[in-house]
This record gives structure tokens, C-alpha cells and sequence, in this order.
């Protein structure tokens, strides 16, 4: 699909070369006035100094320079031939006849004739240099202004936005940019008035394939359209059409090769830069999906082996087992069991949470409460060493339970897990202003600094927990369920030692 984009309308620019030419009938009727002027001038000047009528050369000279110099070549050989006609008219005696009566006034004609034309013509080339010159330097300053809005930045739509705008501004033109996409050329961006019709089709094709400049030729509305192949140092990426009024002058087809040229270069940039960061970011997934699957593969491996292994020697030796022994082996199994469940419970959530599909059955319940079904999901491992600490007056505050539970069972499974034995874990509560803050703290082994912000990122795993079994997804899962309560979680180095995870609810159902 190609994008109509709305360029600005074009801004006071320095004309281009095509507006600033003038009537050039009027350059020549100006030309006439200056003679006519040189003319007065000498005849004042002559009613009152008496002068060698080849003195009044001069005046004409001055006027040819002036004419040259403003009109150019043409109206300046004008000026060389009429100053000839007027000087004999009214300062060669006989006055006001064409009659010559002295020969030698000839000479004076031809000399003024030819210092005339060589004055013009020198006048009028040292003029056009400058004007090539000015012109140049219009073009580096468009092509720099151009250079430097690419420069500006890798996005491949921006690159293209600020072609179209730049050329359409240069050059009051509606403009067009087709790109190759798997070996077919096809339309990019196009601005709001650029019809593409089939024709148009056909000839930047064919601008493409050959590497050259194609125009279509003037159609019933004036219009013409020149195509410009994108060409890069190995091939051509595309082709940017231009549609104008005018005929476009040496002067524009070169200036619009250098923007195809630069355009095509930009171009280019952009859609490798593209292309290598899809790439980069394919292998970034791969490699995230592979460490995801070893991961989640070793924590599910590691306790099915467990289980499997005591059911196997209960099954084949079940006679070498006293009963004490069978029911250690029984209650690691049974251990193992509730670990692969708490990590497939894991998964399902954060498939639910990712998928958005977790609803919350929201009502207000006690701290209390919620403590206790977890308590009730972790059983003996807690072993007495929970401390709760709450206050009487802390008000019921709106969850949904079975979600929010599972949130304390994570928080105190990894308290468990990053702990010594026998280390006590602190659950403490107070309601400020409209939350409900919770805090569950542990005497573990901490989380490094740097690493606080990212441990409630998906598989990720702090460096001190090598060593400790874990799939990375418990404190997402958190994260996902308080978040969806309206609340946040933090986590924090505790004084003295260990971890402390603040939980800020709201103390009241939010509209
Ligand atoms: P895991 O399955 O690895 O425990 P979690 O998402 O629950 O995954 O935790 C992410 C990481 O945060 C853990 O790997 C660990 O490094 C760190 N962490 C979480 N809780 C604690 C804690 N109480 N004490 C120390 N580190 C912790």
C-alpha cells in the first residue's frame, strides 16, 4: 500500500530558474527607454557644453554596459545598433536627417558599433557566470538542506516524508516514490495530487530498468512527468517521479539527479538499518525462546525425575522400605508434586495475564484470610516461621482471593527458597491515605542494586540466585495480578539483611 502524504505548501524559496526569467519583450522595450535616456543625457549635456559629437560616444557606451549588464546579451546588441541610428540622428550634422555629411563620422559609427558588441557580449558572460554561480550555490544549499534532513534520522517512512517534502518545496511539484519490494516496483509515497495512472507505471518501470531519466510528454492539462531512477552504487532501488507544469531546465534535471542520488543513498541506509535490526531481533527471540524452553524444561524435568524416581523404587522395592522410610520417600515425592503444580499454576497465569483473559472476581476481604489460604498452600514448609504482624483496625480492602493469594504464595515461596532454614519471614500491613500497603520481609541472601529494577521482568533471574532452582516467572506473575488489582510492587533491601516486597493496593473498589 503506498502512503498519500500532504506535503507544506511550498515556502519563499529563492525562485528557480524558470520563474525568474521576465517577458524578455519587456527586457528589449527597457532596453529602448535606456537609449532613449543616453540620448536625453547627451543632448543636455551637449546644449551646454559644446562638445566633439564623438565625445558623446560615451553615453551610449554607459547605456550598452547598464543594458548588458540587467538585460543580458540581446537586448544589449539592440542597444549597440540603436545608439548608432540615434547618435547619427540628432548629434551628426545635419542634424535630425540620417545624412552623414562628413565621411569620418563613419569610423566613429563602426567604433561604436564594435565596442558596443564586445561590451555586450563580455557584459553579458561575465553575467551569466555569476548567475551559473548563484544558481550552483542555490543547489549545494538545497541538496546540503536535503542531506541534512536525512541525516537526521534512520526511520525509512521519515527518509521518504522528507523527500517528497523537500523536492515538492524545491521544486513546486507534485512528487512520487516507487521502490523495488521483492523485484517489483511499487508505490511508496506519493503526494495528495500525483495521479498514477498505468502509463506512469510503464515509464518508471521502465526508468528503473534502465538506470536513466524517462519523461511522459505534456498531456491535455499541461502537465509533464519525468522519472528519476533511486541508483545506488550496486543497483536501482527505485524511481522518484516528479509532475510539474513547465519543462524541466538542465539546470533542475541536474539538481534533481543529485536529490535522486542522495534520496536513493538514504533510502538504502535506512532499509538495511531496517532489515538488520528485524534480523537482530529474530535471533534476540530465538535465543530468549530457546533459554525459555531450557529453563522451563529443567524445572519441570527436575521434580518429574524426583517423583518418578521414589514411585519406581517404592514399586521395585517396596519390601527393603520401612514405614518411616516410605513416608520420607512419600513426602518428597508429594513436595516435588505441589512444586511442578505451583510452576504449571505459574504458566497458566502468565498465559492468562498475557492474553488478557484473566478476570478478577473482586471483594473485599481480610488480610487475615488471605494469609491463611496461603499459609494452607505451603503447609508445613513455612515450618513456624511465618511472623504476622497487623493491626487491629486494618480494614478489609478488595481482591479477588485466589489470584491474591496466589501473590503471597509466590512472595513466600521465594522467601523460603532465598533463605536460611530457619530464618524468620515478616508479613506486616497498614492502610496510608487509600492503600493498603503490604510488606513481606525475608533474612535471605538480598538482591543486588542494579538488579532490584529488572527482577519483576519475565525469565529473568537475579546473578545471586545461581545455584537456587526457579523458572524466573513468579514475581512477573506478581506484577501482572497486583497491577491488575490498581496497585504496584516494589522491592527493596531490608535493614539488617534480606529482601522486603512492598505491595500498595487501593483500600476501596475504584470506580
Ligand atoms: P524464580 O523462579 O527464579 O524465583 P521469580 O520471578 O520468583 O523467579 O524471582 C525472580 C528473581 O528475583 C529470582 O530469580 C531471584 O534472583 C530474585 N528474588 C526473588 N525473590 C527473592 C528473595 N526473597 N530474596 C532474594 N532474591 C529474590
Amino acid at each position: 500500500m503506498s502512503n498519500v502524504f500532504q506535503p507544506n505548501k511550498p515556502e519563499n524559496l529563492p525562485p528557480n530558474s524558470t520563474s525568474e526569467k521576465r517577458g524578455v519583450p519587456f527586457d528589449y522595450v527597457q532596453a529602448m527607454l535606456i537609449v532613449l535616456g543616453a540620448t536625453l543625457a547627451g543632448s543636455i549635456v551637449d546644449t551646454f557644453v559644446t562638445l566633439d559629437p564623438p565625445n558623446l560616444v560615451m553615453f551610449y557606451l554607459l547605456a550598452v554596459v547598464i543594458i548588458a549588464l540587467r538585460f543580458g546579451y540581446g537586448p544589449a546588441v539592440m542597444a549597440a545598433v540603436m545608439s548608432v541610428v540615434l547618435f547619427n540622428f540628432f548629434f551628426i550634422p545635419p542634424q535630425l536627417t540620417f545624412h552623414v555629411a562628413d565621411a569620418q563620422y563613419l569610423l566613429t559609427f563602426s567604433g561604436l558599433l564594435v565596442a558596443g558588441m564586445v561590451i555586450a557580449n563580455l557584459t553579458s558572460r561575465a553575467q551569466n557566470q555569476r548567475t551559473m554561480a548563484q544558481s550552483r550555490e542555490r543547489e549545494t544549499a538545497q541538496l546540503y538542506s536535503l542531506s541534512r534532513q536525512l541525516s537526521a534520522t534512520v526511520d525509512a517512512q521519515i527518509i521518504l516524508r522528507a523527500i517528497l517534502e523537500h523536492t515538492h518545496q524545491t521544486f513546486h511539484c507534485e512528487v512520487a516514490i516507487l521502490l523495488m519490494q521483492n523485484d517489483v516496483l511499487r508505490l511508496s509515497m506519493v503526494t495528495e495530487h500525483f495521479e498514477f495512472d498505468d502509463l506512469s507505471l510503464a515509464k518508471a518501470r521502465h526508468a528503473q530498468k534502465t538506470g536513466k531519466m524517462v519523461g511522459i510528454p505534456m498531456n491535455a492539462a499541461g502537465i509533464r512527468t519525468y522519472f528519476f531512477p533511486l541508483m545506488t552504487a550496486h543497483r536501482v532501488i527505485g524511481v522518484m517521479g516528479i509532475r510539474l507544469f513547465n519543462a524541466i531546465t538542465p539546470e533542475q534535471q541536474r539538481l534533481l539527479e543529485a536529490f535522486s542520488a542522495q534520496s536513493a543513498l538514504a533510502i538504502e541506509a535506512a532499509l538495511l538499518g531496517e532489515e538488520a535490526q528485524q534480523a537482530r531481533l529474530l535471533r534476540e527471540k530465538e535465543r530468549l525462546q530457546n533459554a525459555i524452553l531450557s529453563s522451563i524444561s529443567h524445572d519441570l524435568r527436575t521434580p518429574l525425575v524426583s517423583i518418578t524416581g521414589t514411585l519406581s523404587s517404592l514399586r521395585e522395592n517396596d519390601a527393603y522400605y520401612d514405614a518411616g522410610a516410605r513416608r520420607d520417600l512419600l513426602d518428597g515425592a508429594f513436595f516435588e508434586a505441589e512444586r511442578l503444580n505451583r510452576l504449571v499454576g505459574n504458566l497458566l497465569d502468565m498465559s492468562r495475564l498475557e492474553a488478557g483473559s484473566l478476570k478478577l472476581k473482586v471483594e473485599l476481604y481480610d488480610l487475615q484470610e488471605i494469609i491463611g489460604v496461603a499459609r494452607s498452600q505451603l503447609k508445613e514448609r513455612l515450618n513456624g516461621r511465618l511472623r504476622v504482624d497487623l493491626p487491629e483496625d486494618l480494614p478489609m480492602f478488595p481482591v479477588d482471593l485466589v489470584l491474591f493469594a496466589q501473590v503471597m504464595v509466590n512472595l513466600l515461596d521465594n522467601a523460603l527458597k532465598y533463605s536460611p532454614p530457619d530464618s524468620p519471614i515478616d508479613i506486616c500491613a497498614r492502610k496510608v491515605d487509600e492503600s493498603i500497603i503490604i510488606e513481606i520481609a525475608d533474612r535471605g541472601i538480598g538482591i543486588p542494586d542494579e538488579e532490584l529494577p529488572r527482577i519483576f521482568t519475565k525469565f529473568y533471574r537475579a546473578s545471586s540466585a545461581k545455584g537456587y532452582g526457579g523458572s524466573g516467572l513468579g514475581l512477573s506473575i506478581c506484577q501482572g495480578i497486583v497491577e491488575a488489582h490498581g496497585g504496584t510492587i516494589s522491592a527493596e533491601h531490608r535493614q539488617g539483611g534480606g529482601t522486603c516486597f512492598i505491595i500498595k493496593l487501593p483500600s476501596t473498589v475504584n470506580a
